[in-house]
């Protein structure tokens, strides 16, 4: 079983736990931390290897950039707030992560997915995200996995995905080795220090036009940052292969974490079990980039609300697509795979209900 849910659950959130110190007690399995060259695993390793090398100015600048990037986007979600209102006056406009990427790939799917926000747990190619992040947390929060099965189900019972409790039996029944495999990919993130403060799925939360738009994300994990003396760093945890996409989503994180601190993270990461981890400083042009499709993204999803039609644009998401089966668009390119299962190598951002967090 779990060691504690007051400790996954802090860890979880981002906001319970209290402000690490650096010479608190180390539990079983962390190495002591120093104050530099601290000791950490593989993962750990990698994103000291690439702080080291960093040029400190490009996170100021960054940091500098975030007032006039907000600016410019409260314009365009002020814009987007008066199209609501001639249509329900006072409506919030919600854009999570999930849809903005949805936004980007397929209209009409965004607006299928919004219509089954419920449309049940993740298929077998999602179900290795979700057990991968939960892996991490162990890892991170209470140090070696000694029972995979069992303590994974103890974290998502806590977490009430029950109905994903009952996939993950189905699956590890199955194949003993889906469960096994994932937990010791896991074991890179075993030994990050705690006076980097890791932090699992906090959330990121940035209200625009008074709180008529509402832009969010979790983050997979944080380290250092704002009350610790590290630099900010966010890694997204992905299970599938790497993709174009996942830049995008690390950047969205870096722009939303810069709102939420104040301060611009200094590198963002993605961590891929058999890949080197993918680091990017983040600097002026990636926040930009990032508040660009972001601005695109409210002024869509605003006009799909107020009623216009939704593109199709058919690619290799029509595979998780709700409205595959009745799409015209979808029969050019490909249809549902058998038992609604995406390929492995086209990870699908499954998000449960909660994703849409703030307000
Ligand atoms: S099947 Fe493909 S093209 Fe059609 S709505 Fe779904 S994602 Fe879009």
């Amino acid at each position: 079983m779990v060691n504690g849910e007051m400790v996954v659950s802090s860890l979880m959130t981002g906001r319970l736990g209290p402000v690490p110190d650096p010479h608190d007690a180390v539990p079983v399995g962390w190495e002591t931390p120093g104050v530099h060259g601290e000791v950490g695993g593989a993962l750990f390793d990698e994103v000291v290897a690439e702080l080291e090398v960093l040029d400190p100015a490009l996170a100021v600048s960054a940091t500098g950039a975030l007032p006039g990037l907000r600016d410019r986007l409260e314009q365009r979600a002020s814009a987007a707030a008066a199209l609501l209102d001639g249509h329900e006056e006072g409506a919030v406009l919600r854009v999570p992560k999930s849809r903005l990427a949805d936004l980007q790939q397929c209209e009409r799917l965004a607006v299928a997915r919004h219509a089954r926000p419920d449309a049940g747990p993740p298929g077998l190619a999602a179900l290795r995200g979700v057990a991968l992040d939960r892996f991490v947390l162990l890892e991170v929060a209470q140090g070696p996995i000694v029972d995979p099965v069992e303590e994974l189900l103890s974290v998502l019972d806590v977490q009430g995905e029950l109905d994903t409790c009952d996939q993950v039996v189905a699956a590890a029944s199955a194949d003993p080795g889906f469960v096994d495999d994932l937990a010791a990919a896991a074991a890179a993130w075993r030994g990050v220090p705690r006076s980097w403060w890791p932090r699992l799925q906090s959330p990121a939360v940035a209200q625009l036009a008074d709180g008529r738009v509402v832009c969010s994300g979790k983050l997979d994990v944080e380290l250092g940052g704002v009350l610790t003396p590290h630099p900010g760093v966010v890694v997204e945890v992905k299970s599938g292969a790497p993709r174009p996409a996942h830049v995008e989503e690390v950047a969205l994180y870096a722009l939303l974490v810069g709102w939420r601190d104040g301060v611009a993270p200094s590198l963002v990461a993605r961590w891929y079990p058999d890949e080197p981890t993918a680091c990017m400083p983040v600097d002026t042009g990636l926040l930009t980039s990032a508040a660009a499709r972001l601005g695109d993204a409210i002024e869509q999803w605003a006009q799909l609300v107020v009623g216009r039609r939704p593109e199709e644009s058919p690619g290799p998401w029509c595979r998780w697509c709700p409205h595959a089966a009745v799409c015209p668009s979808a029969a050019a390119t490909a249809g549902p795979t058998p038992g609604g299962l995406a390929d492995p190598d086209d990870e699908v951002e499954w998000e449960p209900p909660g994703d849409e967090v703030g307000p």
